[in-house]
């Protein structure tokens, strides 16, 4: 992408032109959420203004309009990601609530005590706890690929963690704190030859390189709208459909259910039975106009330009700033720059970095496990997008050179 284009792209996202600090606002925080361009929140605007009327359960015209947009979105995102059937995608508040289900509900139907769930070292929070807590309520074992040095999954020792007793292997498709991109494919591949699901946790993949699920042949994939350019609040489990017929419901209430009694209540079919309650119809609509964005765009596009950010700052980050040292050197790795300088707490750099008025995240991007593994009290972490400049950068790189100065 050019300048030019990329100076179009910017326009769309009226909120990169605010100020900080009576300083131009630099946005290098994606990783934790993303901006959202106008179409998006139009089209929030556009149905409270329009079709708002609670889904599913009216006969009246708007009910039906919100019924209908709500299950073209679902359309729309099974299209994106390639799924064969729109029934094998669920609607959730975001990635943690995805994971959260299919860790609880397919923990009731296939665990038991003595089975084991193998996640990464380098995973979210998101992607451990779940699993834990399923482990705690079911006495299994949770076992955990190892990474390097590096930031890349010791792939030989996960082909070691395999055996009669593993349930599920979860993994993120893409760490948020390292970047580093898995190779999934490869980990499906491998579980499948043993019989054994496997969950992607693709909240940091899904807006940068273009994922399908099909030919990855993945059982669970599960992602953000927040980190996809689309709306807060909501989000996607895809679940093959032989999976989430054999899974029992996450939550109950609404339009999850196909008979009540207090005798005994059955369930709606895929993919109500998991979305308990009002679903956030307008969220799913707003986020499929993201996805139009982005597709328009191009996620090869979007990919490639975000790799020149990355390797641009990098380069002048290392060149340029004395001790300076990155965490998350994978050959394989998506636009994120995750770093340290010398013995400066990552929490100062991000305080001056602000005042200076460019965002970045710093500490242990909830990852701590991950963070004790390389036994640092967390990183700074600049995270692109593809309406970022070069032009940031360089103001990014004097920003650090002179917080350096002030804290050494
Ligand atoms: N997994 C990964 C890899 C993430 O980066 C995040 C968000 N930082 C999540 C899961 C959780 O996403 P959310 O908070 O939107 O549910």
């Amino acid at each position: 992408m050019n300048p030019e284009q990329i100076q179009s792209i910017r326009k769309d996202f009226p909120i990169l032109a605010e100020e900080v600090y009576n300083k131009k606002l630099i946005y290098f925080d994606n990783a934790a959420t993303t901006q959202k361009p106008r179409c998006v929140v139009e089209k929030i605007a556009y149905g409270y203004y329009h079709i708002n009327a609670n889904i599913h359960r009216g006969v009246h015209y708007l009910s039906r309009q919100a019924t209908e947009a709500h299950e073209n979105a679902r359309q729309a995102v099974a299209s994106f990601l390639h799924a064969a059937k729109r029934e094998e995608i669920i609607f959730t508040r975001g990635a943690t609530e995805a994971i959260n289900l299919a860790a609880f509900s397919f923990g009731e139907a296939f665990c038991g005590e003595g089975d084991e769930i193998v996640v990464s070292a380098m995973e979210h929070h998101a992607n451990i706890v779940p699993w834990q807590m399923l482990c705690e309520r079911k006495k299994m074992k949770l076992r955990v690929i190892p990474v390097n040095g590096r930031g890349e999954l010791d792939m030989a020792a996960f082909g070691g963690l395999l055996n009669e007793r593993t349930r599920m292997i979860a993994v993120a498709h893409v760490s948020n704190v390292l970047g580093t991109i898995n190779p999934v494919d490869e980990i499906i591949g491998k579980a499948h030859a043993h019989d054994i699901p496997v969950l992607i946790d693709g909240a940091q993949a899904l807006a940068h390189i273009p994922v399908d699920v099909e030919k990855l042949d993945a059982d669970f994939y599960t992602f953000s709208g927040h980190k996809i350019y689309g709306p807060t609040g909501v989000g996607v489990l895809y679940g093959k459909e032989k999976w989430l017929n054999a899974i029992p419901p996450y939550q109950g209430g609404g339009e999850m259910i196909s008979n009540v009694s207090f005798e005994k209540t059955t369930y709606n079919e895929i993919p109500f039975k998991f979305e308990a309650g009002t679903p956030d119809y307008i969220g799913s609509t707003a986020l499929v106009e993201a996805l139009r964005y982005i597709e328009a765009t191009g996620l090869d596009k979007i990919n490639a330009y975000e790799h020149e950010l990355l390797t641009y700052a990098t380069g002048r980050l290392l060149k340029e700033i004395d001790k300076a040292r990155i965490i998350g050197t994978a050959e394989n790795k998506s636009a994120v720059l995750s770093f340290l300088i010398g013995n400066i707490h990552p929490y100062d750099i991000g305080m001056l970095l602000d005042k200076m008025g460019i965002a970045v995240r710093t500490g242990h991007h909830c990852a701590q496990p991950l963070i004790d593994f390389y036994g640092i009290p967390g990183t700074v972490r600049a995270s692109f997008a593809f309406y970022n400049t070069k032009e940031e950068i360089d103001i990014f790189i004097d920003a650090l050179k002179k917080a350096v100065a002030m804290l050494t």
